[in-house]
């Protein structure tokens, strides 16, 4: 699902403006980055049912080469390398500029597909300047006005119209779990890709089609077939280089929206920090069942204290992952690897989890005539029933007369009802109020 669409353009051309438009009321991930001119932001825009990443990468001032530093340089290049879409922003009003002029040429080498986007054209009479943009080479230009808020629907339209199609790039049949490798640099994902890989019990199989930048790798074991998904970047361990750094938030959010089951890599020698947190939240929100893999377990001291206490961690610095399964393993000694993807097929079958209907209504009415739901402002919500609407992961609604009245607590209380009689670890359950008709 989804694709990656990166904002390049010099600066004051309105590339944050025409973020802030796509992503409309939805959050966006900020990120500091040393010596970057402002903090990147990642966004996830949703349009006529379908939903892909925006990246705004700041801006890209060829004017100033000499002031620029060129890691800024290098970061909007590699952006554009992960991009699937690059949005090229100039300006209506003042023109083209060298500066867009050599950022053209970029784009031209770089192979990439382009939209030319040409903002600031408020009124008619911008429309005039428009034509004049077909000079850089690019694609139609395609008039907007960010700040008012035209000519966006058209932008979308040209923008979904270039992204991949839900599921597309799939190699194996619909039954192969797809599992994304995640977690901040230096954890071992390379080294893991390689140990699973080089498992005896594995077979890679063949690769009818790849696709253009993501690299997928099916392979198959005794009991499952699996497809390791965007692991570009993920097969050389210890690399360093362009990109890789900058871009690892990026590729994660890439690798989760194709994956089922995300394998959180954390670093036994380190434990968990901050960005292992933000890690697991980008993958909890996004809905994916959570393996959690503590590695490089061979580094460590045989202190039994120590998984008990990453265990406690677990349960406390990433509560919200709903008890995940967590191991101790390492990819350089190939310990608990097969473990590890048995976990993972496990993991798999929860995230498809599907209930009997008359199980689930036994379950909610015993969880409401128990606790009934607070009134609200002196009214108390009628509850009429609950059904499961989807699973991968699992979704319900809860039928009741007035939503508004059903707080976000009340529905937690639910979701741990229904987690006394399957807990389901590490799989996002989703409860949500509905009116009943
Ligand atoms: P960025 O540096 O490319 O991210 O540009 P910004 O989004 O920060 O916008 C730069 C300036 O252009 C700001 O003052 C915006 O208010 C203004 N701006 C953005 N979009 C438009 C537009 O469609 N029309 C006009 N007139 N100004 C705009
Ligand atoms: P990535 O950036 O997450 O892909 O990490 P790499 O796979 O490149 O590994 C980073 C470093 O950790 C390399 O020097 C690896 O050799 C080392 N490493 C990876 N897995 C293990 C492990 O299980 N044990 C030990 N001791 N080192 C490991």
């Amino acid at each position: 699902m989804g694709g990656i669409v990166a904002i390049v353009g010099r600066p004051n051309v309105g590339k944050s403006t025409l973020f802030n438009r796509l992503i409309g009321e939805r959050r966006a991930i900020v990120e500091d980055v040393p010596g970057v001119t402002r903090d990147r932001l990642y966004g996830e825009a949703e349009w006529f049912s379908r939903r892909f990443w925006v990246v705004d990468t700041g801006g890209l001032d060829l004017e100033a080469q000499e002031e620029i530093p060129a890691a800024i340089r290098r970061q909007v290049l590699a952006a554009v390398d992960e991009a699937d879409l690059v949005l090229f922003v100039v300006s209506a009003q003042e023109g083209i500029t060298p500066a867009d002029e050599s950022i053209a040429q970029l784009l031209r080498k770089s192979g990439k597909p382009v939209l030319l986007v040409v903002n600031k054209v408020d009124a008619p009479v911008h429309e005039l300047y428009v034509p004049e943009f077909y000079r850089l080479g690019l694609s139609d230009p395609i008039a907007v006005s960010a700040a008012h808020g035209k000519g966006i629907a058209e932008l979308v339209e040209a923008v979904l119209a270039r992204l991949p199609q839900e599921d597309e790039g799939e190699v194996v049949g619909d039954d192969a779990i797809r599992v994304a490798i995640v977690g901040r640099p230096n954890v071992g994902k390379s080294s893991l890709v390689n140990a699973i890989l080089g498992e005896e019990r594995v077979v890679v199989t063949d690769v009818p089609g790849t696709t253009r930048d993501a690299v997928d790798i099916p392979f198959r074991t005794p009991e499952a077939e699996f497809v390791l998904v965007d692991t570009a970047g993920l097969r050389r361990p210890g690399r360093v280089g362009r990109g890789t750094e900058y871009y690892s938030t990026l590729r994660t959010l890439r690798a989760l929206e194709r994956a089922h089951v995300a394998v959180l890599v954390l670093d036994a020698t380190e434990g968990i920090v901050e960005q292992d947190r933000r890690i697991a939240g980008y993958a909890w929100e996004r809905g994916r069942a959570v393996v959690v893999a503590f590695n490089k377990w061979d580094a460590v001291e045989r202190d039994p204290q120590l998984s008990v206490r990453y265990e406690r961690e677990v349960r406390r610095d990433l509560y919200f992952l709903a008890n995940p399964p967590v191991l101790y393993i390492s990819a350089l000694t190939g310990r608990k690897v097969s473990r590890l993807l048995e976990e993972v097929r496990a993991a798999a079958e929860r995230f498809r989890f599907r209930i009997d209907p008359e199980e689930l209504d036994a379950i909610f009415r015993d969880a409401v005539l128990l606790t009934p739901p607070p009134s609200v402002g002196g009214k108390r919500p009628r509850l009429y029933r609950m059904r499961q609407v989807l699973t991968g992961p699992p979704k319900f609604v809860v039928e009741v007369d007035d939503p508004s009245l059903v707080t976000s607590g009340y529905l937690g209380y639910l979701e741990n009802r229904l987690r006394e009689v399957h807990p389901l670890p590490g799989v996002p359950i989703r409860i949500e109020a509905e009116r009943y008709v």
